[in-house]
């Protein structure tokens, strides 16, 4: 069956970047009728965070993304100290105990003659007592997994074939110091025996992948397909590492950007298809092709969430938005009819509230010097509400009667006086809202 999941930390709130991952995960999941898993990465007991988990549910079930399970490295421990004894009985697995100071300068060393910093194995030439001489100073040593010198290929789902020499990676630590399990080896050990076929994550992960390949293939598992999206940048191409926090999905959210707005722009910015806003799930299903993605950095513009948002909300019904209008204070017997007038003026639902505001007040009026007259003599017509449909259309003909102006010398003075703008919905609509027309004095 076909297994994907979604891996991220919970240490922090994810982003648009989580978000690819995520819904890439999700959409080939679901195109294949398969399984989609949400694994909880938090073997990091300092970082990982409870209140992440939830946010990071929350912002998954906010867009509809729901998983058939959910998956927490901190529960499989047992499985990664079985699969470290493993490889440590194979030979693949050696301790090391240099500082990360030592380290640093062995790199420094490398770079200074040219050549790649890559570690040098020089824990593999311990002996048994220099090793126990080490431990006793300075307490347990990493562990790292030893490579298979040899190129480490793939077919990779978006890059296409991908070669690895893994004689220019670094033997990956797999458990830390103070016995902290990496996520270079949970990572592998989850996704076999969760039976994961297809992982797909950003391209920043490449040599971790090369990496994992060589670890699956020790540990005895299959080895899933792998597919590596390109990194989000700004509009300009700039990174957008150090912005991708106010682009975390529950600012979007609190934004106002509709959910189908982000996954249809997301499900194809960056592919050879161009965007398409998308009614519901199973029209984002049937349009997605992982093939058609490229290897290029994505341009990623925040505000074209916004036109999308507004073209959900021009056509969306007004059972769907009923409880939301009922929220900012819409009477009941307006609320349908406050829907209609305002769906098509909005950009998100945030935009609402003032619109509620202009007709539950009324709105300053803007009156130029030459309409002073005409409107204060076209207020004196304005018969006492409650207005209706025809309000408007009554009212008018008889200013237009009384002042012989007409069209647009007639009307927008009018609109101008009643909501304080030169444009907006039809007048004849606005009129039986407005609950206080402070024009008339
Ligand atoms: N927890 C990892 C991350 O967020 C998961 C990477 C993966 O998909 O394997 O980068």
């Amino acid at each position: 069956m076909t297994t994907t999941r979604f891996a991220p930390s919970p240490t922090g709130y994810i982003h648009v970047g989580n978000l690819r991952t995520a819904l890439m995960n999700f959409l080939i999941a679901r195109k294949a009728g398969g399984q989609f898993i949400l694994r909880i990465d938090d073997t990091d007991p300092e970082r990982s965070k409870e209140e992440y988990v939830d946010a990071i549910k929350a912002d998954l079930e906010w867009l509809g993304l729901h998983w058939d399970k959910v998956e927490r490295q901190s529960e499989r421990l047992d499985r990664y100290v079985a699969a470290a004894d493993k490889l440590r009985e194979m030979g693949r697995f050696y301790e090391a105990f240099e500082t990360p100071t030592e380290l640093d300068l062995k790199r420094k060393k490398q770079l200074n003659m040219g050549k790649p910093p890559v570690y040098d194995r020089a824990a593999l030439t311990l002996s048994e007592e220099e090793r126990a001489a080490l431990r006793a100073e300075r307490g347990d040593g990493v562990w790292r997994f030893k490579l298979e010198h040899e190129r480490i290929e793939w077919e990779d789902g978006i890059l296409g074939h991908t070669s690895i020499d893994a004689a220019s990676v670094s033997d990956p630590v797999l458990i830390r110091g103070d016995g902290q399990f990496l996520y270079t080896l949970a990572s592998v050990v989850d996704d076999t025996e969760m039976g994961v076929t297809h992982v797909v994550r950003g391209s920043d992960h490449v040599t971790n992948t090369a990496t994992q390949i060589q670890i699956i293939q020790a540990l005895g598992g299959n080895v899933p397909s792998f597919a590596h999206h390109s990194l989000l940048t700004g509009p300009q191409g700039e990174s957008l590492s150090k912005r991708l926090g106010t682009l975390s999905l529950r600012d979007l959210r609190a934004s106002g950007v509709e959910p189908m707005a982000l996954l249809s722009l997301m499900a194809r910015l960056g592919s050879a298809d161009p965007v398409e806003l998308r009614s519901d799930m199973a029209e984002l299903i049937e349009g997605f092709d992982i093939t058609r993605f490229g290897a290029a950095p994505t341009k990623f513009d925040v505000n074209d969430l916004y036109p999308l948002t507004a073209r959900i909300l021009h056509e969306r019904g007004f059972e769907d938005v009923k409880r939301q209008i009922s929220d900012i204070g819409v009477p009941d017997d307006l609320a349908e009819r406050f829907w209609m007038v305002t769906r098509e003026n909005i950009t998100t639902l945030n935009d609402l509230e003032a619109w509620w505001a202009m007709f539950r007040d009324g709105a300053e009026p803007v009156i130029d010097d030459e309409d002073k007259e005409f409107v204060a003599e076209a207020m004196a017509l304005l018969p006492e509400g409650p207005f209706d449909d025809a309000t408007w259309g009554q009212w008018t003909s008889a200013v237009k009667e009384a002042t012989g102006r007409k069209g647009r010398g007639l009307f927008m003075p009018l609109r101008k006086a009643l909501t304080g703008q030169s444009h907006g919905p039809d007048m004849s609509q606005v009129l039986p809202l407005l609950q206080n027309i402070k024009a008339k004095g």
